[in-house]
């Protein structure tokens, strides 16, 4: 049988508090929820766990708090079998939470990052031996970017392909542009990473939401049609279609293709609700796509 890829993932590992209420309160106002959940998410962890429902081999490198989230986060890792021995809890931080508030479809939402700005360059420094064994690095912008910096840098001495997902998106310096494989922007966060999008275009993987994909080839604009599916839910179809993509690439398949398959493992997971919930396994992707 084929070796399965090996994909690590360094990102982000989070908590997500949702609350839902019929109004956002005004300031300084105290007022009653409808209801509440909490999810394991971090785009970190959530495209981790969208490669290993592929089938992949997944290292995690991340960090947590030593409070009762992060232990929650950490079992559910180990439940999807992505490898967390390099998950580590730090003493001095809490768990990356996100709250977030929903009043109808409107959502707003605090990104606290907590733990996951410990993975700094002296964590990183520990694990390049699993750098070194991956076919694919994946990473987000919700650690430092100092350390997305150093590992694309490192990546790309190594000649090992990263994928770069840049959300949340903030503006990003030209040896990351220039050193990145891959970026895949939504069509906001494209124009906001950076003025230049024309001199990195052919690295560019835009998603489009319901419309598909949008990247370049030879100089040529090709898109990629999105599905006619009843969403029920889309969080987590960015973190679906990226994990998707680096288990694809990280096998050997071509790029159109690996994006076409994405497109589709991306356009089942917003069939369920929750961000991991939905994401797909193999057997589903194909069985689908045929
Ligand atoms: P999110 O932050 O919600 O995870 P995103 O903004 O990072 O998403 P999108 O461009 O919205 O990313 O979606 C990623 C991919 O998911 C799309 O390129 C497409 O393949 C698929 N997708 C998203 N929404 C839909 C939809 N309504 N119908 C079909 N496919 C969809």
């Amino acid at each position: 049988m084929m070796k399965e890829p090996t994909i690590t993932v360094i990102g982000s590992i989070n908590m997500d508090l949702v609350t839902s209420s019929n109004r956002i309160p005004d300031k300084g106002e105290t007022i009653m929820g409808e209801s509440f959940f909490y999810n394991p998410g971090g785009k970190g962890a959530n495209q981790a766990v969208a490669c290993a429902r592929l089938g992949a081999e997944v290292n995690m490198l991340g960090c947590v708090g030593e409070d009762p989230f992060g232990q929650v986060l950490i079992d559910n890792l180990n439940k999807e079998k992505v490898n967390i021995e390099n998950v580590e809890p730090v003493t001095d931080e809490y768990t990356g939470v996100a709250t977030i508030l929903i009043k109808d479809n409107d959502n707003r939402i605090i990104v606290t990052p907590g733990a996951n700005y410990s993975v700094n360059l002296t964590f990183i420094q520990q694990y390049l031996d699993v750098i070194d064994q991956s076919d694919v690095v994946l990473l987000q912008l919700e650690i430092p970017l100092k350390t997305i910096e150093y590992v694309i840098g490192y990546c790309s001495e190594k000649g090992i392909p990263v994928i770069l997902n840049p959300a949340p998106a903030q503006r990003l310096s030209a040896s990351i542009l220039e050193r990145c494989t891959y970026l895949t922007p939504n069509e906001t966060e494209k124009l906001e990473i950076t003025n230049d999008v024309d001199t990195y275009k052919e690295k560019m993987i835009v998603t489009l939401g319901e419309k598909g994909i949008e990247y370049w080839s030879d100089g040529n604009v090709e898109t990629v049609t999105g599905y006619i599916v009843g969403a029920v839910d889309t969080t987590g179809a960015g973190d679906t279609f990226n994990g998707a993509l680096a288990v694809q690439l990280a096998k050997g398949i071509n790029l159109k293709e690996a994006i076409t398959f994405a497109n589709a493992a991306a356009a089942l997971s917003i069939q369920k609700n929750g961000a991991q919930q939905g994401m797909p396994t193999m057997r589903e992707v194909i069985d689908f796509i045929e």
